[in-house]
């Protein structure tokens, strides 16, 4: 992509609205504007980060198996109403009526859908257990919308979906989510704490939120030091151990009553991005999700729904990663690899190598953003800073004339002379 003809609007100065260090960063880059408070337009830069996350969302959900679909952000009532849900949601469900009047929602979740989904289409235990999953919009109509796209009223979750014979299917549903989250996570550069949650009277312990640690975050977390010690291995053998590990908000931490001993007990501010939650007959039951048992009998199947926020993770994701300069985003997740930056576009050894290069990187599928623009050099130093780009490629007119360019990785800010070759090199493995 050449950035003359890309869309990039990015602002000076610092928006007045914006609280924290990403939902400024965000502006400021020119990836989101906002429509209306908590409803955001997705600028081609946020778009291609966005992208980058749902696609490894959706690479580990279909690795423990899940099945990708697409349900509608509009809803009938009728389906919440089976559920009992349509009067308890509140204010937060945004209500719609057709032009038949006809009582219609904007999806706050799916389990009503899928659910009806399962019911009609699924008649025999030896069908399950099954896993489904969509990557969605959806709608709440937050009290306090705030943090940029950190907490939105629109935003994108994925949510998936367990169905299962009895709870020890459930269980195993639960444990393979819980490692596909750890999978997840860590390939987003970012390390989780699962934290135990409340899942109601028949849940038990299986309800999980995934918190990282950021100093903006909305919950306060007491964590067992150990966390901070162990290697998080995203294997099944290692969901033993953390589910054993002692971590709480604080409307459920009681200090009198807390396993770990004061001088192992952190505490530290989380955003949660993900929560997985094992609620066994509460959908099922009332909407008659039943198959055949082994015996003929009908059964009310288990479920469990296991939710990744998948657009405050482009926020939570800066809130861990940025300095003074802007956003620093790990590889996985970089709307480009390399920022290719031409300190002299009008300079024609200089446009001829920087047109090379943008040529070759962009040959081997390499997403690159080349600065062509006639700009000066600081200007476009600070524009590859802000957007974060992990690797800076800079060709200008006295490194060309002994056959050098300037490579800067952003996350250290090491730079280092090298031929254009050996940068080709390091980039291109
Ligand atoms: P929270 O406690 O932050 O309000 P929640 O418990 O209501 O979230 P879930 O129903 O568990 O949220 O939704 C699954 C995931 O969707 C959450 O873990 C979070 O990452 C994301 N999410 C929920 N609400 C919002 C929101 N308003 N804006 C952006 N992401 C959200
Ligand atoms: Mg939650």
């Amino acid at each position: 992509m050449r950035l003359s003809s890309y869309f990039l609007p990015t602002l000076k100065e610092t928006p007045a609205e914006a609280q924290i260090v990403s939902h400024r960063l965000m502006l400021r880059s020119g990836m989101i504007r906002q429509a209306s408070a908590g409803i955001y337009s997705w600028l081609p830069l946020g778009h291609r980060v966005l992208r980058r996350i749902e696609g490894i969302v959706r690479e580990e959900m279909d690795a423990a198996g899940s099945s990708e679909m697409l349900m509608p952000t509009i809803q009938p009532a009728e389906l919440w109403r089976e559920s009992g849900r349509y009067d308890d949601y509140g204010k937060e469900m945004l209500r719609i009526s057709d032009r038949h009047e006809r009582e219609m929602l904007y999806g706050p979740t799916n389990e009503e859908l899928i659910t009806d989904i399962f019911r009609n289409c699924v008649k025999s235990y030896r069908d399950l257990p099954i896993n489904l999953y969509h990557i969605q919009w959806k709608f709440r109509d937050e009290v306090r919308p705030r943090f940029g796209v950190m907490r939105g009223r629109e935003f994108l979750m994925k949510d998936a979906y367990s169905f299962d014979l009895d709870f020890n299917g459930a269980r195993d549903s639960y444990n393979a989510m819980f490692v596909a989250y750890l999978k997840t996570f860590s390939r987003l550069g970012l390390r989780t704490i699962p934290v135990r949650a409340e899942s109601g009277a028949i849940g038990g312990d299986l309800s999980h939120e995934f918190q990282i640690i950021a100093e903006t975050g909305e919950s306060q977390l007491y964590f067992d030091a150990t966390f901070e010690e162990i290697a998080h291995e995203p294997s099944p053998e290692f969901v033993g151990k953390l589910q054993s590990l002692y971590a709480a908000t604080d409307d459920k931490h009681d200090t009198s009553e807390c396993p770990v001993p004061t001088e192992r007990l952190r505490t530290a501010r989380g955003i949660e991005v993900g929560h997985i939650f094992y609620f066994g007959t509460k959908y099922a039951q009332p909407m008659g999700a039943k198959v055949a048992g082994a015996n003929g009998e009908p059964t009310t199947v288990e479920m469990g729904s296991y939710g990744i926020g998948v657009s405050r993770l482009v926020g939570a994701i800066i809130e861990a990663s940025h300095d003074e300069a802007g956003i620093i985003w790990p590889d996985a997740v970089a709307p480009f690899k390399i920022g290719l930056i031409n300190l002299r576009p009008s300079d024609t050894a200089c446009a001829e190598a920087g047109e090379d290069l943008y040529q070759r990187i962009s040959a081997v599928g390499i997403d690159v953003l080349y600065d062509d623009r006639e700009e000066r050099p600081g200007a476009k130093f600070a524009t590859m800073d802000l957007i974060g780009i992990p690797w800076q490629l800079t060709v200008g007119p006295r490194g060309l004339a002994t056959g050098v360019v300037e490579l800067k990785r952003r996350s250290s800010g090491e730079r280092e002379e090298v031929s254009i070759e050996s940068a080709l090199a390091r980039l291109i493995d």
